[in-house]
């Protein structure tokens, strides 16, 4: 099996593993327990807590863990927005490509009376600090970012964004995912009021995450009942999948310069194998992207073909769009690209992670020509793009 499908998950890590199974085994306290039995689970997650923080550079106070990515851009999202409108702020800028956790969580609140901005993306797929700065409007009370898109790979200018929100005294989200473990995190330099991270996407459990909220910033609980997480967010903790998370997210922030590394020549390799490829295209910017994520167009098939005999081949990849109650829609981020619904169609993205050899490049750039070029020759779409 070759596994191209890291921005969907990835394969759990030996020591991530060793750091979760005494939580699953005999250390089964409830941490919130006062009994000295209960101590190593309260210990793990505090634990975890710190190296959580350390690696985005924030205060271990200002971390709470969650069920994963989804739940933390949704609590930072609604709980914000709440927490805005008590002071008559009721405008919210995102982007046309985020994640759905995002893009959703901002559709309810537009249906609960907030004014939403959707920015456009480009061809390059990059949301800029100045497209932000020109939708501010007195009533804006958020912005939500994400830092490095998952379909695409490219890399907004966080930075600059942060400190346009700053500078006008908006609260700023970014939804890290895709970012923890592929670029720096520094929340202090970076102006970033609240982030969401997914332990999943980095070697760790599923279900499991955490959003950091900078002290100061009014954070009203998602999830309610008991007092965990300081009361913020109720419900016994995942003990094994904090101590999991904490672990992976210690060793991806310590191996960015590394795994950069060892992807970058990975990725030059599968680009210059698939461009080869008449018809075929990069999507997103050529420069302002991580190596981990590619996402190609085939011009003249349909992704899905292609990721079923990739499949059969024994390789993992995933198509640009999404299969919806039935009915083929294209990927939203595609069409926020500008692309045609039926270009977009043809579409595939090979995501990179850890566990990558030359020999899965290798694979890939044997198997990728041959289908591309067997699906060209039966499609009707293809015969007619080279007649026009
Ligand atoms: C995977 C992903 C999420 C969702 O995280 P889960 O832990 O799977 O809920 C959110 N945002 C981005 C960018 C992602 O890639």
């Amino acid at each position: 099996m070759v596994y191209l499908d890291n921005a969907a998950t990835t394969r759990i890590s030996e020591e991530v593993l060793e750091a979760m199974l005494p939580f699953l085994k005999e250390e089964y306290g409830n941490p919130s327990s006062i009994y000295n039995f209960s101590r190593a689970a309260r210990l793990a997650i505090e634990q975890a807590r710190e190296k959580t923080a350390a690696a985005i550079k924030a205060d271990k106070s200002e971390i709470f863990f969650t069920s994963g990515g989804t739940e933390a851009d949704n609590w930072a999202l609604k709980s914000v927005a709440r927490a805005m409108a008590g002071s008559g702020k009721k405008h919210i800028i995102t982007s046309a490509f985020e994640h759905y956790a995002v893009l959703h969580s901002a559709q309810a609140l537009e249906k609960e009376g907030f004014d939403l901005t959707y920015l456009p993306v480009g061809k390059e797929g990059v949301v800029t600090a100045e497209k932000v700065d020109d939708a501010i409007r007195p009533d804006t009370g958020l912005v939500s970012v994400m830092y490095v898109n998952n379909e695409l790979g490219t890399l907004m200018p966080i930075d600059e964004i942060g400190l346009v929100c700053r500078e006008n005294g908006i609260i700023f989200h970014t939804d890290a995912v895709q970012a923890a473990g592929n670029v720096e995190i520094d929340v202090e330099s970076q102006n970033i009021d609240l982030l969401s991270l997914s332990a999943h996407k980095i070697n760790g459990p599923k279900g499991t995450g955490a959003l950091y909220c900078r002290s100061g910033v009014n954070l009203a609980p998602l999830i309610h009942g008991g007092a965990q997480e300081r009361g913020k967010r109720a419900g016994t903790e995942n003990v094994a999948g904090i101590a999991g998370f904490g672990r992976a997210i210690e060793i991806a922030a310590a191996n960015i310069r590394e795994k950069n590394k060892k992807l970058a020549p990975l990725h030059d390799k599968i680009l210059a194998e698939v461009l080869k490829l008449p018809r075929t295209y990069l999507n997103g910017d050529k420069e302002k992207r991580v190596p981990s994520i590619m996402n190609f167009t085939f011009e003249g098939i349909e992704g899905e073909s292609l990721l079923l005999m990739l499949d059969i081949q024994g390789i993992c990849a995933s198509a640009g769009s999404a299969c919806s109650s039935g009915s083929l829609s294209p990927s939203h981020v595609l069409t926020a690209l500008g692309m045609d619904e039926d270009i977009a169609h043809g579409s595939l993205r090979v995501s990179l992670g850890a566990y990558n050899t030359e020999d899965d490049v290798n694979a890939l750039a044997a198997a990728l020509p041959k289908i591309v070029n067997q699906l060209r020759v039966i499609s009707p779409l293809w015969r007619e793009i080279n007649r026009r």
